[in-house]
């Protein structure tokens, strides 16, 4: 009998994502894991040879499967129908999308309420002054795919672009999803997906929408439906995240009030982006706040002050090797960990303020000028103290606006004496983790594909050719 356990243990994702274990995948946030999902089915869309992520034993191309359990949505990996059934790892048979929509397409009574919000949706679309042209369910000519698309409703307003309005009822699928919002994308119509209501939990098919719409959830019901005959336009109830698994209140919106222009995704507020944001910078603002407090306290010695517990203790949280590895530092190199690591702190941090300044802001060392990001890192590298984090340093930069340093002669030196002088810290190393942390937007390689997905780098984490 199959062994029923038998699932992808490690997929290797394309560059910069990189490898992801099953343990990384299911201790991700959800949003995190949804971004992944959609990204695949969107890749998968424009390209079935060239799967984003790759079943580590067989190569073949692996999605995110959504597990329903009685405490929410678990994700798995699985090979798509088309990966060889010898792998180790192959997990049976998987549903197949077509015969799986067919069978969901037989609810007869869903079709009828589907039918009756189209028709209202697009009679409300003709209230507005601006509509110029508007259709239910008809053929949109596609001139780019060849497959045809029809969308459920379709309306243009004068100034306000054309729009696809998609009614969904039951869950839809996800290579459904994305290749509906490519399609449209290409054919520069706006989509919006549309809920009657939203069940708890919702369906993963559902969370794919609200993942492609950037945390923005929009349902036309009876009270949407009212408001929109009392304004003469299609208003719809959105909801947005609220970051914590929730939904702020509901805001009746009209068509006016939406984002369009973010590619392929309409939505009132991008809910993800700014969480995603807020998490890369929180870690690093509390050692910030530290960090100027112990200058204040301390202004000889800031990195050997009080003032760094807290920073520390919260870092010790994300880092559950810190504590162990701040015992073996003091034993073998009789210096306080923290201190070592509120250095390493400001020499990046320097880095990172330069590249995003264009001009050297340094907090740590005292050399002015314009060579003096070199001179700092060329002075650090030098001393015995920092040498172990050579690679570190170099795969920093490396991201980092700042990148043209790297074929600098003088540094070039320094990193390769350090590398021939002590031993290299790697990603598994505590301190590596802890710099991973403080600056995720360039080392969590997961973190900085979907910042970059979004267009949402910040400047200073562009290397010098993706300005
Ligand atoms: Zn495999």
């Amino acid at each position: 009998m199959r062994d029923r356990q038998r699932t992808i243990q490690i997929a290797d994702f394309e560059l910069p994502r990189g490898s992801v274990s099953i343990e990384q995948l299911m201790a991700m946030p959800r949003t995190g894991w949804d971004h992944l999902r959609r990204e695949i089915n969107l890749r998968r869309q424009q390209d079935r040879s060239q799967p984003l992520a790759k079943c580590r034993l067989c190569e073949g191309g692996v999605y995110i499967r959504s597990q329903a359990t009685q405490t929410g949505h678990v994700p798995m990996y699985a090979h798509f129908p088309e990966a060889s059934k010898d792998c180790p790892w192959y997990d049976g048979g998987n549903l197949r999308p077509d015969d799986a929509r067919a069978a969901q397409y037989q609810g007869h009574q869903e079709s009828a309420l589907h039918r009756r919000l189209c028709m209202r949706l697009e009679e409300l679309a003709k209230l507005d002054s601006r509509c110029l042209e508007s259709s239910v369910n008809t053929y949109l000519r596609p001139a780019i795919h060849a497959r045809g698309r029809w969308p459920d409703v379709y309306a243009v307003f004068d100034g306000l672009g054309r729009f696809a309005l998609e009614v969904q009822l039951s869950k839809p699928f996800a290579p459904e999803i994305a290749a509906r919002h490519l399609h449209y994308e290409a054919e520069g119509v706006k989509l919006v997906w549309i809920f009657h209501a939203l069940e708890d939990p919702m369906p993963q098919g559902f969370h794919d929408v609200v993942t492609m719409q950037r945390g923005n959830a929009f349902i036309f019901d009876e009270e949407a439906e009212f408001a929109s005959i009392e304004r003469g336009t299609i208003v719809l109830k959105c909801l947005l995240e609220d970051g914590q698994g929730g939904w702020l209140l509901p805001r009746l919106v009209a068509l006016d009030d939406l984002q369009t222009g973010s590619g392929r995704s309409v939505f009132l507020e991008d809910r993800r982006s700014d969480l995603l944001e807020a998490w890369c910078k929180k870690e690093r603002d509390h050692w910030w706040k530290a960090l100027r407090e112990a200058r204040q306290l301390k202004p000889d010695w800031p990195f050997y002050s009080d003032a760094l517990a807290s920073a520390w203790e919260a870092l010790a949280l994300d880092v559950p090797g810190l504590p162990a590895w701040e015992a073996e530092f003091w034993a073998v190199r009789s210096d306080r960990a923290r201190a070592h690591t509120a250095m390493l702190f400001a020499i990046l941090s320097s880095v990172a303020h330069s590249a995003e300044k264009g001009a050297p802001v340094l907090h740590i060392t005292k050399f002015k000028g314009e060579n003096a990001v070199l001179q700092m890192l060329n002075s650090k590298l030098m001393s015995a103290d920092f040498r172990h984090c050579g690679r570190l340093i170099e795969v920093f930069l490396s991201q980092t606006a700042l990148s043209p340093l790297l074929v600098v002669e003088s540094l070039t030196r320094k990193l390769a004496e350090a590398a021939d002088g002590d031993v290299q810290i790697g990603v598994e190393h505590p301190l590596w983790q802890a710099m991973a942390r403080l600056f995720p937007e360039v080392f969590n390689g997961v973190v900085r594909a979907e910042l970059q997905d979004l267009g949402r780098l910040p400047r200073w984490a562009l290397p010098a050719g993706m300005l």
